[in-house]
């Protein structure tokens, strides 16, 4: 181990990203270019097996969900409290930064590790770290009670943003997505209406449930086409948070559009300081992240996952993969 504040875990179960995914069909996202031997994988959940001789608050035994940043914790971001733009971060399965999780063992330091209750599975442990986006981003959208909120783009994060925002309050929610299977999760995990844009002209369907436009848009597709739906459906003084990362190098907004209703952009950069209460939501029962665990593989199938989430067939949402006991 490196640090005497290092901890080893025994992975048990990791989670297929859309990041990863990237890594594995383009080899690479944007200037992030993979140099092989290359291990994907920063959903994961273990047991620890070791610690260094300065652990303070973890033992060997515990299962822990895993937040995969490593932050510098001396520059002016994480001193501010930042640690999610902090200025040397390291990501896990990060080109140059840290390698996967698609691994028996792997040492992180103690503040990555959170304790998770002998309830929780580490699937949904796994899953613990998409929702801390959702927390993260239902922070700063700070909604009011009665907010009316769009959720473009029905994937993993956006169906995080939904169950971590219904989670806080009574809200209503639009979301949209091109895959119906998608479609009926939201419904399940609280959405009040949903629209597929492959079937129908979304922006005139929400602007008659929500003739005063919405106050909140969550981009959660990364898409030109998602973007300008926000911007066309927020209401004046509304906000566009801004989680979906685009495949390009730019998008573009109308300013007239932005202006004359003054819109607020808030961009999203993973989460901060949100795990310990993203596992209490999931542990106390006030989330279910069950519906979002659609598949999961044992770890000679890796391939069979990323192939399946790829092709968003069979409706999979989250694929997980199990990492099983040497012989
Ligand atoms: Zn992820
Ligand atoms: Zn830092």
């Amino acid at each position: 181990m490196g640090s005497p504040r290092d901890v080893r875990l025994r992975i048990d179960t990791v989670g297929v990203c859309g990041s990863d995914l990237h890594y594995y069909t383009r080899g690479g996202i944007g200037p992030q270019v993979v140099s092989y031997p290359w291990i994907v994988g920063h959903e994961c959940a273990g047991v620890i097996v070791e610690i260094g001789p300065e652990v303070r608050n973890l033992k060997a035994g515990q299962r822990v969900a895993v937040d995969p940043l490593v932050a510098c914790g001396k520059c002016d971001q994480c001193r501010a409290g930042r640690v999610n733009t902090c200025r040397h971060q390291r990501f896990l399965a990060c080109p140059g930064q840290l390698p996967g999780a698609l691994v028996e063992y792997l040492v992180l330091p103690e503040e990555c590790c959170f304790p998770i209750p002998d309830s929780m599975t580490m699937p949904q442990a796994v899953a613990t770290e998409p929702l801390a986006i959702g927390v993260h981003a239902h922070r700063l959208a700070h909604p009011e009670p009665g907010a009316k909120i769009g959720i473009f783009g029905s994937g993993p994060i956006g169906l995080c943003v939904l169950l971590a925002c219904r989670a806080a309050g009574k809200f209503s929610f639009c979301a949209t997505d091109l895959l119906e299977e998608r479609l009926a999760i939201a419904r399940q995990c609280g959405a009040d209406w949903t629209g597929n844009p492959r079937r129908e002209d979304v922006v005139a369907s929400i602007s008659r449930q929500e003739p005063l436009g919405l106050d909140f848009a969550f981009e959660c597709a990364g898409q030109q086409e998602t973007l300008d739906q926000a911007v066309e459906l927020l209401k004046p003084g509304g906000t566009l948070l801004m989680i979906g990362i685009p495949e390009v190098d730019r998008v573009s907004f109308k300013p007239d559009a932005m202006r004359r209703k003054e819109l607020r952009l808030q961009n999203v950069r993973r989460q901060n300081g949100c795990v310990p209460t993203t596992i209490e939501l999931v542990a106390s029962g006030k989330i279910n992240l069950d519906p979002l665990l659609t598949h999961a593989f044992p770890f000679v199938e890796t391939k069979g996952a990323f192939d399946l989430v790829a092709a968003y067939g069979d409706g999979v949402v989250k694929a997980t993969i199990h990492i099983p006991d040497l012989p």
